[in-house]
């Protein structure tokens, strides 16, 4: 069994010359980073997107892509060898000219995942060669021979057993001689088309190639010292969570914390790898390590909060006193293939979130077919601008007064649907987007800031 550690960079871990320096160094002073993977250069993933959406005129296309070239080029030019890495880029460049000319005819999520895929395919083979011009034994490896998923594009699902068998195969025997450098996000189906485990995705890719290559840590690089009891961008008292469990972590990235893509925890979890996540700007810093068990188990631990809801409500007198209402709703949406999110329920109407996103980033609709077939049994009302807050705690419905804490600290908040009791571990409730934050910095001020 090999025993190494993985090393995650984000985007902003490698936006530029130097800051994929303090990456190098990260992975020079620990011995066992055998596996390094990378997510692309900052700004890059958007500004894929953006061609990836169609854009009519020649010229802006050609701008993004002067950006992209420049965005790379910058450091590419600190290299003493430049040739080969600028060539590998221009020909990615090249590609992505003739898929953004077709995406401007036809957009699709297939083509989508195969333009937004280039800016980990680029960061990959710069930060190799920086590795290499450090002295560093590093070796470039596509991500997509083994990484294989599903065909849903732009939220593909791993393989996860084909996966383990693959990277056995190629990839442990690259890591006992070199480094490896590859690409988070990225994946391909079993006709070795481009696929994409979703936006943030990199953070899953890691957890899923230490799982199949039996790592012994996990190591998540970011822009910030750890875990915070809140996103700190929002809530600048927020302080670093020095350790937390699996379950409360996992928790915190389902309902939006952007530091961990929501699944990046299963495949963690599934073999008792230890995660840590720290800033490659202050890797001495310390940070938040994520494991089975920890010492404490607070009552309040963290807020997050997640933007783009879509909630969907539907009423009916039927449903009053009868049965079989719900069954016919979720047989509705499971034929249309829609995951439900949250969901509550009063005699006459139910209220229920759409799953969020792919690659796009944007809100979930409720598709039009199941809509006119919903509207046969219910009447229909869709909602959106809406943001879900919510407070991930530890056995928090076995405590007195907690609701009464946070629903006071709200009593200015139109409070649009809540979600209480389900889950001794959290509770959350949607807001108007635009006072979402605010809703945040109440809720961490009255909870998290007044015992320090
Ligand atoms: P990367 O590009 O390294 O994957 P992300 O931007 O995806 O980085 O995630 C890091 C960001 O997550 C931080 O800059 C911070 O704004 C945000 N964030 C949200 N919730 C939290 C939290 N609870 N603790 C720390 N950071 C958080
Ligand atoms: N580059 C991708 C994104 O911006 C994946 C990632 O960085 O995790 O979403
Ligand atoms: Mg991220």
């Amino acid at each position: 069994m090999s025993a190494f550690n993985v090393a995650k960079f984000g985007g902003t871990s490698v936006a530029n010359f130097d800051a994929m320096s303090r990456c190098a160094s990260i992975i020079e002073n620990n011995a066992s980073t055998k596996l390094v993977v990378s997510s692309a250069c900052s700004g890059v993933t958007n500004l894929l997107v953006e061609l990836a959406l169609g854009i009519q005129n020649p010229k802006d296309r050609e701008a993004i892509l002067d950006d992209l070239r420049t965005i790379h080029y910058a450091i590419i030019e600190q290299f003493s060898e430049q040739k080969k890495t600028k060539q590998a880029v221009d020909n990615i460049l090249d590609t992505l000219s003739s898929m953004a000319e077709a995406a401007s005819f036809q957009s699709s999520d297939k083509l989508t995942d195969h333009i937004v895929a280039c800016g980990e395919l680029m960061s990959t083979h710069i930060l190799t060669q920086l590795m290499i011009e450090r002295g560093i034994p590093a070796v470039r490896f596509d991500i997509r021979e083994i990484l294989r998923t599903s065909a849903d594009f732009g939220k593909a699902e791993p393989i996860v057993d084909k996966i383990s068998e693959l990277a056995q195969q190629k990839l442990v025997p690259l890591c006992q001689e070199n480094v490896v450098i590859t690409q988070g996000f990225i994946g391909s189906d079993n006709d070795g088309n481009t696929t994409t485990l979703g936006r943030g995705g990199s953070d899953y890719s890691a957890a899923l190639i230490a799982e199949a290559v039996k790592a012994s840590g996990l190591e998540i690089w970011t822009d910030v010292p750890g875990i915070y009891t809140t996103d700190p961008r929002i809530a600048p008292k927020a302080t670093p969570i020095p350790e937390i469990s699996f379950s409360e972590a996992s928790e915190m990235a389902n309902f939006g914390a952007k530091i961990l893509h929501p699944s990046t925890l299963l495949p963690a979890l599934r073999h008792k790898i230890p995660v840590f996540v720290g800033s490659s700007k202050s890797p001495n810093q310390g940070g938040t390590w994520i494991r089975k068990q920890v010492e404490s188990a607070p009552l309040y631990r963290a807020l997050a909060l997640r933007g783009n809801q879509t909630m969907v409500t539907l009423r009916s007198p039927d449903m009053f006193q009868t049965y079989g209402f719900l069954a016919q709703v979720f047989a509705i949406l499971a034929k249309h293939q829609i995951s439900v999110d949250l969901i509550t329920t009063s005699e006459v109407s139910v209220s229920l979130t759409l799953d969020q996103t792919n690659t796009s980033g944007q809100a979930p609709e409720l598709p039009i077919d199941a809509r006119t077939e919903l509207e046969e049994l219910c009447i229909v009302e869709v909602e959106h601008n809406l943001s879900l807050v919510a407070l991930i705690g530890n056995k928090m419905s076995a405590k007195k007064g907690y609701a009464k804490q946070v629903f006071s600290a709200l009593e200015d908040f139109n409070l649009r649907m809540i979600c209480y009791g389900a889950s001794p571990h959290n509770l959350c409730f949607l807001v108007d987007c635009n006072e979402a934050k605010r809703a945040i910095q109440v809720l961490h001020q009255e909870l998290f800031e007044q015992s320090a």
